[in-house]
């Protein structure tokens, strides 16, 4: 909803986008694994009490969400399928503290321009700390901690990390709107000269993700300031910072619309928009262009000339914060995530007590591959009654008197096709090959299959 999840900051309206959002939403599901019935909009958190993902507790607050163990293990998946893709798109990654001296943030500019959204200052000692608002200023101090040469740049700094907002507690709920937000966040610093080819790469890791996550998103924005004060006042900086995204847009071939009152307090940003079940309009992934907080921080590179230069910085997250990520996988999924994600991948089913022990070796076996597996052995009901438990497993591997002797297993796929007995071995290898590709295909006939 509101939650602009990287450099947030209010979204007043979003009745006028939402007519054509939710049918967006449908097509975005893959076809291949759709169940034969259209599913009516699913409601995130419904689905995650539900399906045992994540809640929520009084005692530690709204929205303030937990996640159990099949949630965490979708966040999981998620945060090193991100970390991977970053690493290969030349990122590196840091770790750096959720808290920060009030000073760091009246240097960033959030303390004048970003109060009301933050965290109320924390008394300590003769100092006072603040829950950050957001992880630029901690990646500014990281690059100023060292020299740097041109030759060093673009210096691409990626972290996912938690931030903080003091949101009011009539509007929290789900994982939509929440007070402590685990970001999908990275700075690049660069010469003023790569900035245009640097966001337009971020444009692409965001299109790739979208693609591997499937996401389809329902436009693309570019956010210019508005009226009132909560912007730095630059005007040359911003038109600087506004042909480039621009131009970033052109360059990148997506249609897209400007929209005034909706830029981060430094500079525009470019906005990937999607939408929920119900049709209402998020910012999922962001790229900005920042030549404000260079100038706070005084950073600074060595030139070919020797002399110090004034870098450019580039904000981007690719797919936004986790909460609102996961958020948006569970309502376009209705909780059948694709193989990869799926907090549970293999369920093994003894038919009967007799096959349990062979049931556990095969689980084992398949924790041991880096499979998600668990076994739904007889005590819990009918094989038949066990199968629809497990409906929304993408491999259900039936064991009975004869594949344990064999060593194989019968599949049924979460789709309902059977596959014909085959060696469990195989079986694990070609899962496994299907989730190391983060593919959306449950299974692919080869030449064995
Ligand atoms: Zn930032």
């Amino acid at each position: 909803m509101n939650v602009n999840p990287q450099h947030g900051h209010r979204e007043p309206d979003r009745t006028a986008q939402s007519r054509t959002a939710h049918d967006r939403t449908a097509q975005s599901r893959p076809a291949h694994d759709r169940p034969a019935q259209s599913r009516p909009a699913h409601d995130h958190r419904k689905l995650g009490r539900e399906l045992d993902l994540f809640d929520t507790d009084p005692l530690m607050g709204s929205g303030l969400p937990y996640w159990l163990p099949d949630g965490a293990a979708v966040r999981h998946t998620l945060e090193k399928f991100i970390r991977g893709r970053e690493r290969r798109a030349g990122y590196r990654h840091v770790y750096s503290p959720v808290l920060g001296k009030r000073e760091l943030y009246e240097i960033s500019g959030h303390w004048a321009h970003y109060r009301e959204d933050m965290f109320p200052p924390m008394a300590l000692g003769s100092e006072e700390v603040v829950l950050r608002p957001s992880l630029c200023p901690h990646h500014a101090l990281i690059f100023r901690s060292r020299s740097h040469s041109y030759r060093e740049l673009p210096l691409r700094m990626a972290e996912l990390g938690g931030m903080y907002r003091s949101e009011p507690s009539g509007v929290l709920g789900g994982l939509t709107r929440v007070r402590a937000i685990q970001l999908n966040d990275a700075h690049v610093f660069c010469t003023p000269e790569q900035a245009a080819d640097e966001a337009v790469a971020a444009l692409e890791l965001i299109r790739e993700a979208h693609a591997a996550l499937g996401i389809v998103p329902v436009r693309y924005r570019l956010s210019l300031p508005g009226a009132g004060g909560k912007y730095v006042a630059d005007p040359a900086l911003w038109e600087r910072a506004t042909a480039l995204l621009s131009d970033v847009l052109e360059r990148s071939g997506v249609p897209f619309e400007a929209a005034e009152g909706e830029a981060a307090f430094y500079g525009p940003k470019i906005d990937v928009q999607i939408a929920d079940g119900a049709g209402r309009e998020f910012t999922l992934s962001t790229v900005q262009v920042d030549f404000h907080q260079p100038e706070r921080f005084d950073l600074h590179y060595i030139g070919p000339d020797g002399a110090r230069h004034r870098p450019v910085m580039v904000h981007r997250s690719v797919i936004g914060s986790v909460e609102r990520v996961v958020a948006h996988l569970i309502e376009l999924y209705g909780g059948a995530f694709p193989a990869w994600l799926a907090p549970v991948q293999v369920v093994l089913l003894p038919v009967s007590d007799a096959e349990l022990p062979q049931a556990e070796r095969l689980r084992q076996r398949c924790l041991d591959l880096g499979l998600r597996a668990e076994v739904a052995g007889p005590e819990r009901g009918t094989l038949g009654a066990r199968i629809r438990e497990a409906r929304l497993v993408p491999y259900q591997a039936v064991i009975g008197a004869r594949e344990a002797v064999d060593d194989r297993v019968a599949l049924r796929l979460r789709n309902g096709r059977r596959l014909e007995p085959l060696p469990a071995e195989e079986a694990w290898a070609r899962i496994g090959a299907l989730v190391a590709g983060c593919g959306s295909e449950l299974w692919e006939d080869g030449a064995a299959g």
